[in-house]
């Protein structure tokens, strides 16, 4: 099972800059290579592979001599992202890739390769860039693996980690360095143990739960209950506006207006890691209760063009939340279930499938005109998602255990009428 470690990284001035080339490029290598892909494929229809691209690198770094600052392995990672973007969208699992920039906050590169780790001294190698101060937090390795000197070896009486010395064991997987907006760096590595996914459990009608997405709560079950957003979370985000207005009434390109900037961007991290929190629990006791989840396969980008819907939806960062709650499900053994967006669910009565379609999104609560069941109005919607998923596995024909059907690309075409 592979899976993710994040540590802090704290660079000098110097590596900082070199860490910013190499964001810099990885972004300029990845938006060229889309541009190239979407040309070839529009004037000639042609399918440009990542042998294309990665050659296409050479003829690059004539042109761009800088290009050869940047560790290759980083470059050619970006152009493996953009086809696995693609790779993704015509599988119905992603969007259409887009050009990365500064403004979303796209300040990562890949390191696939030669990372060494200083267990002594707590420090990261990263090729082209040095030694970096790291902040080793949890282990991610068994000790015996450590103490047997299987991906490990000394030098000048320091244990040091080594990529390379994994070959044979193939437990390191893919460095991924990143940046916060308030200038934080990390690195993930990507840990794969070699310890097979647990089957999924199996899974029925009571040990599955619906889950729709609130816009005053965080999300709403189909059992009923309610999970309520955290008070720590709003009061952050009131905190948010007054730290933004801030900024705004202060002269452009004044000494204060760069501190109530820099403040701005602090909260922002404070409150990225607040909500982090928070979605590792709730995922962690959603997980933890049911055999099987279903939520919504939300098109959000859809929705930004209901103004108030989109400020919860983005508040609560229920993409985020979804990858969450996905690969914690493959580590326990849970099915994910994902069903379309379809406008009906909150319209459709649970119990006798009666259409209400006159429900505005600011009926809260609502009877059935044809069994007279009082509705909660997301109560309802959270129990017909589950249904839907449930209806949608039988008659799909998945008969027995419905396992199998983690992938949350299971598309649906669970349109109720
Ligand atoms: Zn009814």
């Amino acid at each position: 099972m592979k899976r993710g470690y994040r540590y802090r990284i704290y660079p000098n001035k110097e590596q900082q800059i070199l860490l910013e080339q190499h964001f810099g490029t990885v972004r300029f290598v990845y938006n060229r290579s889309l541009l190239i892909k979407k040309l070839m494929y529009s004037k000639f229809k042609i399918n440009v592979s990542e042998i294309d691209l990665n050659n296409n690198l050479t003829s690059l770094k004539e042109l761009h001599p800088w290009l050869k600052d940047i560790n290759s392995q980083s470059l050619q990672q970006a152009n493996k992202n953009l086809l696995t973007g693609f790779k993704n969208f015509f599988e119905g699992n992603g969007r259409y890739p887009t050009r990365k920039n500064k403004r979303n906050n796209d300040f990562s590169f890949q390191v696939p390769q030669n990372y060494q780790i200083n267990l002594t001294t707590s420090k990261i190698y990263l090729p082209k860039i040095g030694w970096i101060k790291i902040v080793l937090h949890r282990d991610f390795l068994d000790k015996e693996v450590i103490e047997n000197e299987l991906v490990t070896k000394e030098v000048n009486g320091e244990l040091i980690l080594d990529q390379k010395l994994n070959r044979k064991l193939d437990i390191f997987k893919t460095l991924t360095v990143s940046k916060t907006s308030a200038g934080r760096y990390h690195v993930s590595i990507l840990i794969d143990d070699h310890v097979p996914e647990p089957i999924p459990v199996e899974f029925n009608e009571n040990t599955t739960v619906g889950i729709d997405v609130g816009i005053k709560s965080f999300a709403i079950l189909s059992s009923g209950e309610v999970i309520e957003n955290p008070k720590f979370l709003k009061k952050s985000l009131m905190k948010l506006k007054k730290l933004q207005k801030e900024v705004s009434r202060k002269q452009k390109g004044s000494k204060n207006r760069k501190k109530a900037i820099a403040k701005l961007a602090k909260h922002h991290q404070l409150i990225a890691n607040q909500r982090n929190d928070f979605q590792h629990k709730i995922s962690m006791k959603l997980i933890s209760e049911n055999q099987a989840l279903v939520t919504e396969n939300l098109n959000v980008s859809g929705m930004i063009k209901n103004h108030k819907l989109a400020q919860a939806i983005s508040d609560v960062g229920w993409s985020e939340f979804i990858r969450k709650l996905t690969y914690k499900a493959k580590w326990y053994g849970k099915t994910i279930l994902q069903i379309g967006r379809f406008d009906a669910s909150s319209k459709l009565c649970n119990i006798c499938g009666y259409k209400k379609d006159d429900l505005t999104l600011n009926d809260r609560g609502w009877e059935c005109s044809s069994c007279k069941t009082l509705h909660d109005r997301d109560v309802n919607a959270a129990i017909n998602i589950k249904n839907i998923a449930l209806n949608n596995l039988n008659t799909v024909g998945t008969t027995g255990r419905a396992c199998g059907l983690t992938g949350v690309g299971q598309r649906n075409e669970a349109r109720s009428h």
